[in-house]
């Protein structure tokens, strides 16, 4: 892991911890996010996050409205997986960025507790993940 993923992963701890986030906390996200950042802070003040539950099982995944008019919305994994173009493109292909603007505005919205729940079937949520 890299010294910059450490950083950025001790600093999402220290938020789930409290359920907040403090000025010192948003420079530090800012500085290793920058505009992405910004981007995903919006997408988190729109509620823009659902957590999607299965029922019975409790498992979940999350699903992150875009930013661009069509309001598109992506499945994600917060570590280490976006359904988005951007997370193919710039991070697997060219390993240019920790992560895409998705996967930050869900763990922001997941550290802080600000995910709109939504529950479904286990069936449900296998259909959804069988489209990934
Ligand atoms: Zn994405």
């Amino acid at each position: 892991m890299s010294a910059s993923n450490l950083v950025a992963e001790s600093v999402w701890k220290a938020i789930e911890s409290t359920h907040s986030v403090n000025e010192e906390q948003l420079s530090v996200l800012h500085f290793l996010f920058g505009k992405n950042f910004e981007k995903a802070t919006r997408i988190v003040d729109q509620r823009g996050v659902k957590k999607i539950i299965g029922e019975p099982s409790g498992r979940s995944i999350l699903q992150v409205v875009g930013e661009s008019r069509r309001k598109e919305e992506y499945l994600c994994f917060a570590d280490n997986y976006c359904a988005c173009y951007s997370f193919f493109y710039d991070i697997i292909n060219r390993g240019e960025q920790l992560c895409c603007k998705h996967q930050l505005a869900a763990r922001l919205a997941e550290s802080l507790g600000a995910c709109v729940e939504v529950k479904v079937s286990d069936e449900q949520l296998a259909v959804l993940l069988s489209e990934l």
